[in-house]
């Protein structure tokens, strides 16, 4: 199969036809060679989604029954294509199967979610001051026009579907471009789209790196971007926006604390401690990766961590052991250099901290789960996101303490509190200057529901009815209902 980009309703190898390369992350074997836009290309393609959504108004003007209609038979198309990209997903990125499984099954409800929302009833009838006359206002909402969807590798079908899904939804048209490490899955959706006849122009895939997101960004014709990926590149985006004063979505880096009080469940707190941190790799950007443990139970609830993480099996994600490989060499690479630096820093190092390469994972991207202890707030590896399986640990005595230490970071994403009081949980939880926070769970996440951060971890929401209005300007009408003169004027 040859694996393309897709501009203006056409399969295209681009203006160079040139490929690069993608390796399986557990063995490090050929998987794909894709075909890489140009940024003559991105013109291209910016060019046609603007044509489609100011000129040929098909998707923007069709009434939204038929585009609910046409985004539930991509969900029904995925769901029983379901296998086929989940392993496809595995094979790219190197998740464990089942949660790839759970990816598809959240991308096919997104969809319906979406579709099912457009044809609810919107907008907002308002009571005005009548000093002009007396005036009926009103509000609809209209699609923001072109959109530029950028994504991380992370999650690299559920990522562009969050975007893809309510930006088609409110009658935007886009172009999307997903990490150049894992872009199958984007293009397998692609042949979905355009098996179900979204008319051209409307959705183009481009792929590629920073080059092409600059010009996406920088475009004077693309009047939204929104982006998920690193702090730093959004940074990034942000400025380059300022060009024509875009509509920008960011959904950036996180650092995120996990809060547990003596009277926690102990098994339950471990267990979803893991889940905070272990799960993807790690490579979350919500993970748990700061847990702050109340100082009285900070030995027993080590003890038992470092016993049930020691556990965690790897190996080939298609036989769904508990982890995986991390997504290529360049990210375990780094990951590792964060292990080196913390042990520098001082942390102590009490589970892991090595590639790992026992049997079948000799070849692959494997990091043993990585516990440090005696950490504090001025080492880097607690202050920098590693977004790899690598946790660090604090301690606290007092309550406000345990919220002085969970805020102290730059970024505000997600976090979660421990504790069998709810008077406490409660407290704790509304100090926390976080968007997307738990209270004795960790990493649920719901299409229903807002996602997105304060601070350094990004503007605006994705998800929820929030995740809709992000693609969608909000036009105010006024209506005279005295139609004539107001005699403001003495001539
Ligand atoms: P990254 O910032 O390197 O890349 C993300 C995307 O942006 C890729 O498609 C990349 O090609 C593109 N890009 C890179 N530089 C760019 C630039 N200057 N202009 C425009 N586009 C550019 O991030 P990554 O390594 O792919 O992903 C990991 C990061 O994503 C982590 O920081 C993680 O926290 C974040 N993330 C955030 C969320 C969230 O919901 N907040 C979700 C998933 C991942």
């Amino acid at each position: 199969m040859e694996w393309m980009m897709y501009i203006n309703g056409n399969w295209t190898k681009g203006e160079l036809e040139k490929t690069y390369e993608t390796l399986n992350p557990y063995d490090g074997s050929h998987l794909a060679y894709i075909y890489e836009s140009s940024e003559r290309d991105a013109l291209v393609a910016i060019k046609a989604a603007k044509y489609s959504f100011y000129d040929d108004r098909k998707w923007r003007d069709m009434d939204s029954q038929t585009k609910g209609d046409i985004l539930l038979r991509i969900a029904d198309i995925l769901e029983s294509r379901k296998e086929e990209f989940a392993r496809l997903e595995v094979l790219d990125n190197g998740k464990p199967l089942r949660e790839a499984e759970c990816d598809v099954d959240d991308a096919v409800h997104n969809f319906r979610y979406y579709a099912s929302l457009i044809k609810a009833p919107y907008g907002g009838v308002y009571d005005v001051n009548s000093g002009f006359g007396k005036m009926h206002s009103y509000t609809i909402h209209e699609p923001t026009g072109v959109c530029a969807l950028i994504t991380p590798w992370n999650y690299p079908l559920l990522m562009g579907v969050w975007k893809l899904a309510p930006a088609l939804a409110a009658g935007n048209s886009v172009i999307y471009k997903p990490s150049p490490y894992c872009v199958l899955t984007s293009i397998k959706l692609f042949e979905i789209f355009d098996e179900v006849g979204i008319p051209k122009g409307v959705c183009n895939l481009l792929i590629g790196g920073a080059n092409i997101g600059n010009i996406l960004s920088s475009s004077m014709d693309v009047d939204m971007i929104t982006f998920t990926g690193s702090t730093k590149a959004g940074q990034m985006v942000m400025k380059n926006a300022a060009s024509n004063v875009k509509k920008i979505g960011l959904e950036l880096g996180g650092k995120s604390p996990n809060v547990i009080f003596a009277d926690s469940d102990l098994d339950g707190a471990v267990e979803w401690a893991m889940l905070g941190i272990f799960l993807n790799q790690g490579q979350i950007c919500s993970a748990g990766s700061r847990i702050i443990v109340e100082e009285s139970f900070h030995d027993k609830f080590v003890k038992r961590l470092v016993e049930r993480a020691n556990n965690i099996t790897l190996g080939n994600p298609l036989n769904n052991p508990d982890m995986g490989p991390v997504v290529n060499e360049i990210q375990m690479n780094r990951v590792l250099d964060y292990i080196e630096l913390g042990k520098k820093e001082g942390a102590k190092c009490i589970l892991g901290g090595y590639r790992y390469t026992d049997g079948e994972c000799k070849d692959g991207y494997f990091i043993k789960p990585t516990i440090f202890d005696d950490c504090s707030s001025e080492m880097r590896i607690v202050k920098e996101e590693i977004f790899g399986p690598v946790v660090t640990i604090q301690t606290f005595k007092t309550e406000k303490e345990a919220i002085d230490m969970a805020n102290d970071s730059p970024y505000g994403l997600a976090g979660a509190v421990f504790t069998s009081d709810g008077a406490k949980a409660l407290r704790v939880i509304k100090e926390i200057r976080a968007g997307i926070t738990w209270i004795n769970c960790y990493n649920p996440c719901f299409n229903e529901a807002p996602w997105g951060g304060y601070k350094m971890s990004g503007i605006g929401r994705e998800l929820g009815i929030k995740g809709l209005e992000e693609y969608q300007e909000i036009k105010q009408i006024n209506i005279n209902l005295y139609p004539g003169t107001v005699g403001w004027y003495n001539n």
